[in-house]
């Protein structure tokens, strides 16, 4: 284990906030991620794991041992001729790890091409796009229980997945640290999803009428790219909330209002509004307050032009909660963890 003191927590999160972190372990082996539990049990402090921390907002020093998980490799077994299982790291890049999948032709997560951060993270909150979430393609996860070390698997439905969400985000938080996340991928006779959203326009736009999950991933990562802020350009941690989910009775009354309210189906009596119309229409989009803002071209992300402390980000955040609430009725709900 690489241990470090005192360390300016900047480059460990996407949306660039400056605190620092009294200790930092960086593991890159399962051994050092024990040795690490150990110095914190050994100093009674409490853990903060970080990945990519691209879903993350810091919003004071931290005291706690921070934990980055660097554990690296991708193995794979056939397990028939339709399907693979295919293991990667917690520390493997999710993007890289998407791109080893579509070079090896296996299918199943191509619609979540770019999403940054890390595989370690994915079950956490369930990570989505494009009508594709990995609940549709995991197969099982192997994590250190933070309490005694011991090490534990759990499948579909151990993990609890839901809409941005699974056990680690809420009953188990904290618990576990994911040591690896095994995927099960369609090996030929690829079922794609280009219904949802811009794909099909774009596959269209690129002149593609029989698409490859290669021309998907493509075509996913040209609509990010022309739609999402580049954390390397302006700090952002993606969407900052959850897309509501609400009774008919209340989407139908801001309907009365509002005709063009964005929803879709979720369920029996239930709709999703869309976060971002919500806070658009309620006035916020391209708002700004010192440097922390309200993204012009999505008003899903919130942003730090450079200086922003995760505080004022949090205030504007809790702005936004507040207004959105008292004009539609709405509790809009944090997608990114706050620390
Ligand atoms: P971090 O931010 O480092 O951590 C997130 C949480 O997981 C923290 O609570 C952390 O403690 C915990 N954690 C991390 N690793 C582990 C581990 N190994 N064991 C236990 N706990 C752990 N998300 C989507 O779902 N869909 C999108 O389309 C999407 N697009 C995005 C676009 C942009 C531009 C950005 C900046 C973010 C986007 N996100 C999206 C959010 C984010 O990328 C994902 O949630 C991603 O999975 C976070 O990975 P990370 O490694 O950066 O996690
Ligand atoms: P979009 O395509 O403009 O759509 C706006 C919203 O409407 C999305 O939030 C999406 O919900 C919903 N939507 C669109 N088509 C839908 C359909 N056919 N059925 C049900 N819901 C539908 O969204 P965008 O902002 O460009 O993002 C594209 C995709 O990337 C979305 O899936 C989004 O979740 C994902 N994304 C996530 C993050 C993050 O940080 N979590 C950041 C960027 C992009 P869903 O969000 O439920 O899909």
């Amino acid at each position: 284990m690489m241990l470090q003191h005192n360390v300016s927590l900047r480059p460990f999160n996407t949306f660039g906030i400056a605190v620092n972190a009294a200790h930092l372990a960086l593991a890159t082996d399962e051994q050092s991620i024990a040795e690490a539990l150990e110095y914190r049990q050994k100093q009674n402090l409490g853990l903060l794991v970080v990945g990519g921390g691209s879903n993350l907002l810091l919003t004071r020093d931290v005291e706690d041992l921070i934990l980055q998980n660097g554990l690296k490799g991708i193995t794979s077994q056939n397990i028939s001729e339709d399907t693979v299982l295919v293991t990667a790291a917690a520390g493997e890049n999710w993007h890289q790890f998407v791109v080893h999948c579509l070079q090896n032709d296996w299918g199943g997560v191509e619609n979540l091409s770019l999403i940054p951060g890390n595989v370690g993270a994915s079950p956490m909150q369930n990570i989505g796009a494009y009508g594709i979430e990995i609940k549709d393609s995991f197969y099982s996860l192997r994590a250190m229980d933070v309490r005694d070390g011991s090490i534990r698997e759990f499948d579909a439905e151990t993990s609890r997945f839901g809409y941005r969400e699974s056990i680690f985000k809420r009953e188990a938080k904290g618990h576990y640290i994911i040591l690896s996340v095994t995927y099960q991928l369609s090996r030929r006779n690829h079922r794609l999803n280009t219904s949802y959203g811009a794909i099909s326009q774009e596959l269209e736009k690129m002149g593609i009428a029989t698409p490859t999950i290669q021309d998907v991933s493509q075509a996913v990562i040209a609509i990010r790219r022309s739609k999402l802020p580049d954390p390397a350009v302006l700090g952002n941690a993606g969407s900052f909330f959850k897309n509501p989910v609400v009774e008919n009775a209340l989407l139908e009354n801001i309907r009365s209002t509002y005709p063009q309210v964005v929803a879709y189906p979720a369920g029996e009596g239930h709709s999703k509004l869309a976060a971002g119309w919500l806070i658009e229409t309620a006035g916020w989009k391209g708002f700004r307050r010192g440097d922390a803002g309200v993204h012009a071209l999505q008003a899903l992300v919130l942003v730090n032009y450079g200086h922003a402390s995760g505080k004022e980000i949090w205030q504007l955040s809790q702005d936004v909660v507040d207004d959105v609430h008292q004009k539609f009725g709405v509790e809009l709900e944090r997608e990114v963890n706050v620390y």
